[in-house]
């Protein structure tokens, strides 16, 4: 291949071989200036990993309490129930239930996170439903909570891990969120979510998961005080993590939004950064099978030129009444719904195939339906 950066030829030659990559190599990645060099190797990178197909899913998106009291430094989204009582939103049982299903039942997964409410988060509240929606929707696989989210339930319930994440796999948990890793790195993450799941155990939930067969996917959260150090020593930390127990799906840059946080001066990702952090994750992550795009966060956009840069993966539709507020709180221009034919559009515009998946990369006909569901605006033929 020819690239314009003579530091990118040994990388390239490591790749070749199915060497992992360094940290000085990641570094390397992101300070090369061959950004078109750099979006060759992980565009081969991908083709490898996942042909011409690119993923997306007909999903029901839902943010079932912002009451928090974790307090990260980059959220935006939290409220505290004593001193914000105004900006408070609890949804109870029901109402997540009649969410899900109000504009049918033809999705393949149940996307629902929210923040330490202990009023919302224990497996009282959870285990009930989760029940329910599999009754009621049994094709639907529930990808819920993050770590951060299983960690607190452990500590209420007074379970370990593999007690916590045996209750929940046997109400009926197919994946866990990648969410709550942040920055790996514990000196930074001392500084910007102190009172969360420490990295350590956010690597030890997943492991328990994946050592139970439930699946999960891996974030990171970028361009806020990390150095690039931290961003590819998170990449290692987590290709490392696989190794000894596979079992993540997807990993999802996630770009920092300054709205209405503590972090705000630092300001938005820049589009170049975020398609180096997608060609990065891609060429560092050799035991990853998937990189997502999400929409929601870079934009449809440069989620569609990241498909250039080694994502595979746009997520997908969010019913058309949901309503994300993580990133809407923190100023994302994302709209909250995208029809699945605006998905098939980009996907084939980028020149590849759009593959309907569910949470866990089983495949789907575009028009595919479950018996008895009705269509849902969300699965109209292209
Ligand atoms: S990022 Fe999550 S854990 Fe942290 S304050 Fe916001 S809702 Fe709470």
């Amino acid at each position: 291949m020819s690239l314009g950066d003579p530091a990118l030829a040994p990388i390239e030659a490591k790749l070749e071989s199915g060497i992992s990559l360094s940290l000085e190599d990641g570094l390397t990645l992101y300070r090369t200036s061959d950004i078109h060099g750099l979006g060759r190797l992980a565009r081969r990178a991908k083709e490898r990993k996942s042909g011409q197909k690119v993923f997306y899913v007909l999903n029901r998106y839902i943010n079932s309490t912002n009451v928090c009291f974790a307090a990260c430094r980059f959220c935006s989204f939290a409220a505290d129930e004593f001193k914000e009582p105004g900006r408070v939103f609890r949804m109870t049982a029901d109402q997540v239930f009649a969410k899900a299903l109000e504009t049918g039942t033809n999705f393949n997964q149940i996307h629902i996170v929210g923040g330490h409410d202990p009023r919302q988060l224990s497996l009282d509240y959870w285990v009930p439903l989760m029940r329910r929606f599999k009754e009621a929707v049994p094709h639907a696989q529930l990808s819920l909570f993050t770590a951060a989210e299983i960690e607190y339930m452990a500590k209420r319930h007074r379970m370990s891990f593999p007690e916590i994440v045996a209750a929940l796999k046997e109400a009926g948990l197919d994946n866990v969120n990648g969410g709550a890793a942040e920055i790996l790195g514990e000196a930074t993450r001392a500084k910007i979510c102190p009172n969360k799941v420490s990295s350590a155990n956010w690597i030890a939930i997943h492991e328990e998961l994946h050592r139970q067969g439930v699946a999960s996917n891996a974030t990171m959260l970028y361009g806020h005080i990390e150095s690039l150090e931290d961003r590819v020593d998170h990449l290692i930390r987590l290709r490392e993590s696989q190794r000894r127990v596979p079992g993540f799906n997807a990993f999802i840059p996630l770009a920092f939004h300054p709205d209405g946080n503590e972090l705000s001066d630092c300001g938005w990702t820049s589009g170049l950064d975020d398609l180096r952090t997608f060609a990065v994750a891609r060429l560092m992550l050799d035991n990853f099978d998937h990189i997502k795009a999400y929409w929601m966060i870079q934009g449809l956009k440069v989620c569609q030129v990241a498909l250039q840069f080694g994502a595979d993966d746009m997520d997908g539709t969010h019913g058309s009444t949901d309503e994300e507020m993580i990133y809407h709180s923190a100023g994302t221009a994302s709209g909250q719904y995208v029809d699945d034919r605006e998905f098939r559009r980009l996907i084939e515009g980028a020149g590849y195939v759009p593959v309907r998946r569910n949470s866990t990369y089983q495949e789907f006909p575009y028009d595919w339906t479950p018996e008895g569901a009705v269509a849902s605006i969300g699965a109209r033929a292209s």
